[in-house]
């Protein structure tokens, strides 16, 4: 399957506007192009379907708007607003949120949710941290909500105002604009403006419209439409020498051309809202995704370094960092920046190498054939001759294949490339990565 992008007069499903894919063959298309919903990867979120020469008839148009007008969230943005207003009026006693609908209640509501389990007593902690009252949309491939640990969080926040920004636009980022708000509400001295985009609706109930753009990012589809654009495109604007940094932790699962195409829109807008000011300068960028996307990512974004820094977060089955020792976690930040400036913490056991002019995992140790910190995961690598490069520690050198591989292969070469790493030799499936 491959991914033709966003095409103009495209279709649209209750996420916006379509995208064009084909099936592929080969590094062939074959067959049919045709339209699907931009956003879920599971039929069962969104079943949108479209033939590219289809001819759709007026009576199933006309059924198609309705469906998506019907399939918008029950209250606008400006209503929950309005609503929240209300809402941190009432004494605690009346304060309640039903888990069912993830809604905040008011007392005239209380009725309609009578057989739904709620919590009461919502406190104004509660109210400032939406992501801790909301479940996690994990179970949805198409959410893929997994949280920062908080000591993670911290760091990139940390990080970034030590790097001297100001404004946060925050892309799929809830943990993160939450701990700058709050931080902002608690702390006098604490300058840090934050919006954040993300499809998640349920936020709009904690968020003003100048905090929160309903946004679908692998469509660059703001729901809110032109007012929400010129929201997003004045957070752009770095008036006062505030200067901006756009931090986005996509689903793992989604697609990298379309995210990159996404993203470059972004940085558009940011490069015009300053006519002379930012040169052939970009977007400063921390794009939070697994090591093994390294090659996919710089193929978009050629000026991208990925630093060693392993993000950790408090829901991921997998790499959750907990007490009993921690499995070590696959994903890290890609910037933009000079990797010099991206100072990890050495009470984690990052060091500075001076050669590689980076900071790098304590086990990741400079090659001095490669002339650089080789490892990708954080365990020191080997150096093949044969290969020349460095490989896993787990690898072994196959000749048959003639290139370093698990113990554990077939021989056959298969000619499309791993749809996780881009590597040819494996399916997804059998990706070394995972
Ligand atoms: N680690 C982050 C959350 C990352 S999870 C944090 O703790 O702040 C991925 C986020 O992207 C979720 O908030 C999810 O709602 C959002 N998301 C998923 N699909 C999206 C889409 N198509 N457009 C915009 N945001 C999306
Ligand atoms: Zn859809
Ligand atoms: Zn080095
Ligand atoms: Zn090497
Ligand atoms: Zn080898």
């Amino acid at each position: 399957l491959a991914l033709l992008g966003p095409a103009p007069g495209a279709p649209s499903c209750p996420h916006g506007p379509a995208l064009l894919f084909v099936k592929t063959s080969q590094g062939k298309e074959e067959g049919r192009r045709f339209y699907a919903c931009s956003a879920c990867r599971d039929r069962k979120d969104c079943n949108f379907f479209q033939w590219e020469d289809e001819k759709v008839s007026e009576t199933r148009l006309a059924a198609r708007e309705e469906y998506n007008r019907n399939h918008q969230p029950p209250f606008t943005h400006r209503q929950n607003v309005d609503r929240y207003k209300n809402f941190v009026l009432l004494p605690l006693s009346k304060r309640r949120f039903c888990q069912e609908c993830q809604q905040l209640l008011l007392p005239a509501e209380w009725e309609k949710h009578s057989d739904h389990q709620f919590l009461c007593d919502i406190t104004t902690a509660q109210l400032k941290s939406p992501s801790q009252l909301l479940y996690p949309l994990e179970n949805k491939k198409t959410n893929a909500q997994y949280l920062f640990a908080d000591r993670s969080c911290q760091f990139l926040l940390n990080l970034l105002t030590d790097l001297g920004f100001r404004r946060v636009l925050s892309v799929g980022t809830p943990r993160l604009h939450e701990m700058i708000q709050s931080r902002v509400s608690q702390e006098e001295e604490f300058s840090v403006r934050s919006l954040l985009l993300d499809i998640d609706f349920r936020y709009s109930q904690f968020y003003t419209e100048d905090e929160f753009c309903h946004y679908n990012m692998f469509n660059h589809h703001f729901f809110g439409g032109e007012a929400a654009r010129e929201t997003c495109r004045k957070f752009l604007y770095e008036e006062s020498g505030e200067r901006v940094i756009m931090v986005t932790d996509p689903p793992f699962g989604g697609l990298v051309e379309a995210l990159a195409s996404s993203f470059k829109k972004l940085m558009a807008m940011w490069k015009e809202t300053e006519k002379e000011g930012h040169d052939n300068k970009e977007m400063p960028m921390f794009w939070i995704f697994p090591y093994f996307f390294e090659s996919r990512i710089l193929d978009f974004f050629p000026s991208f370094s990925m630093m060693d820094y392993q993000v950790d977060y408090d829901n991921h089955p997998l790499y959750k960092h907990g007490k009993t020792g921690r499995r070590q976690s696959p994903v890290r930040i890609f910037t933009n920046l000079t990797p010099s400036m991206i100072v990890l913490p050495e009470e984690e056991g990052y060091r500075f190498c001076t050669v590689c002019q980076r900071y790098v995992s304590s086990g990741n140790q400079h090659c001095e054939i490669c002339n650089s910190c080789t490892s990708k995961d954080g365990r020191r690598w080997k150096h093949c001759v044969l290969c020349k490069k460095c490989v896993k520690p787990s690898w072994f050198h196959c000749n048959k294949c003639s290139c370093c591989t698990l113990q554990k292969h077939s021989c056959e070469q298969t000619d499309v490339g791993c749809f996780l790493c881009g590597k040819a030799g494996h399916k997804r499936s059998a990706c070394p990565s995972l």
